[in-house]
């Protein structure tokens, strides 16, 4: 396929590069990890090595100097071939960026190289119990103890924590100004004293496991805090719209992996004259699917392009669009493929079924359907609030 005023011939041979290294490894491989419990961290690895997870973040700290565009081709073909890494959409997208657009020079220096050569994980915390998809009401606060900080609460369905090194927490801290608590960011080591964490029991078939986090007085030096005080909503908005980005991109590689199985089901399988996939009705909701992830694609790359050109604004909407697009298109997609396989949609041996579950959290994480429709509703159509 030529080049596009879409994607570049560089483009278009990243994607076929990332799909080949995923399929070396293969769903199986995936599968054998999911079931022992642990985590694919030979494909971690190796796509570090070979420069996909560190991409996006700094030539000089030994990163790609590309965009959130090319770390979304990298996790959308991973997907597609079956082989996806949810921590990229933390590590890379959301702490990455915000290290390597705020952070200290000591930090970037900490944690990019490592966060680019794979070598550590960084997860995020945000989601909190009391606080849910209401971020405004989170309550963890961080208190100064000198030069050090005390920061204390709960959060809820933090993504990878056992096996990142440390977790960026969003929290609060005193304004000394106005006494109101502002969004401040926090790095906390993994095994800092009165950090625990409990793993939630999740109907997912995933390598990556939930957990839910208490932080009790957790004593953190003054280095512990990203960047600026003052610039905490500023730094944690740069890392949503990344984070937006990436989780669309990894719903349009599950929903394109779930819709290539079920085409190539129903060219083959056939119980009367004609494969199925000759029927309408199983091969119209199948284009359908098809035409939904392909319109997804488009306001995900547009979304990132915004992003990667600097419009943090214009990014905004366009991430918390395309999110919702790539969602509703891999839940509809992966319906429709376990649907098209009949009872073998629901056998192991093809491994569809547990892609219902998965899908579903596109649609809720990191941000609701329900968030993103209230979102088009006040910013971009100016309608009123109800809450
Ligand atoms: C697999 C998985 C991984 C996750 N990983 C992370 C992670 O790494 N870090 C992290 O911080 N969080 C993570 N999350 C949490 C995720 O971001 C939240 O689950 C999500 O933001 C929704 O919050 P909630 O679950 O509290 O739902 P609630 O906020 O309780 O919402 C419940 C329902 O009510 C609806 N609702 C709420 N308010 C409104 C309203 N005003 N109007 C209309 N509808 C509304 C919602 O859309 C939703 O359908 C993860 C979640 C999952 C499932």
């Amino acid at each position: 396929m030529p080049a596009t005023l879409l994607e570049t011939d560089e483009h278009q041979a990243l994607r076929a590069a990332v799909a080949a290294f995923g399929r070396r490894y293969g769903r199986d491989y995936l599968t054998r990890v999911q079931e022992e419990g642990g985590y694919p961290r030979d494909l971690w690895l190796e796509a570090a090595k070979l420069g996909y997870l560190g991409v996006n973040l700094p030539e000089r700290y030994g990163g790609g100097g590309a965009g959130i565009t090319e770390l979304a081709i990298v996790l959308e073909e991973l997907g597609a071939v079956g082989t996806p890494l949810l921590m990229m959409i933390v590590s890379p997208a959301i702490c990455g960026t915000v290290i390597s657009r705020f952070g200290t020079d000591a930090q970037r220096a900490e944690w990019l190289p490592a966060l680019a050569d794979g070598s550590r994980i960084m997860a995020f915390g945000i989601t909190e119990p009391d606080a849910g998809s209401n971020s405004h009401r989170i309550t963890t606060t961080a208190r100064r103890d000198g030069t050090d900080w005390l920061l204390t609460g709960r959060k809820v369905f933090v993504s990878g924590v056992d096996i990142a090194d440390a977790t960026l927490i969003v929290g609060r801290a005193e304004d000394a100004r106005t006494g109101s608590l502002k969004p401040c960011l926090f790095i906390v080591p993994r095994d800092a004293e009165g950090f625990t964490r409990r793993p939630i029991d999740m109907e997912l078939r995933a390598a990556e496991k939930q957990f839910e986090l208490t932080l009790d007085d957790v004593r953190l030096p003054a280095g512990a805090l990203v960047g600026d005080e003052d610039a905490g909503l500023l730094q944690l908005f740069a890392g949503l719209n990344p984070e937006r980005v990436m989780t669309a991109a990894f719903a349009i590689g599950m929903g394109r992996f779930a819709l290539a199985r079920a085409v190539e089901y129903a060219r083959e399988r056939t119980v009367w004259k004609t494969p199925i996939g000759a029927h309408q009705a199983i091969a119209h909701p199948l284009a359908q699917a098809h035409v939904e992830l392909e319109l997804a694609r488009l306001m995900t790359r547009k979304a990132a392009l915004l992003y990667d050109a600097g419009d943090d604004a214009g990014a905004g909407e366009a991430a918390n669009m395309a999110k919702y697009a790539a969602g509703e298109a891999c839940v509809r997609a992966v319906d429709q493929a376990v649907h098209t396989l009949g009872g073998n949609g629901l056998t192991r041996e093809f491994g569809l079924a547990s892609l219902v579950t998965a899908a579903r959290v596109a649609r809720i994480a990191p941000v609701s359907r329900e968030m993103i429709l209230n979102y088009v509703s006040h910013q971009s159509l100016g309608l009123p609030k109800s809450y």
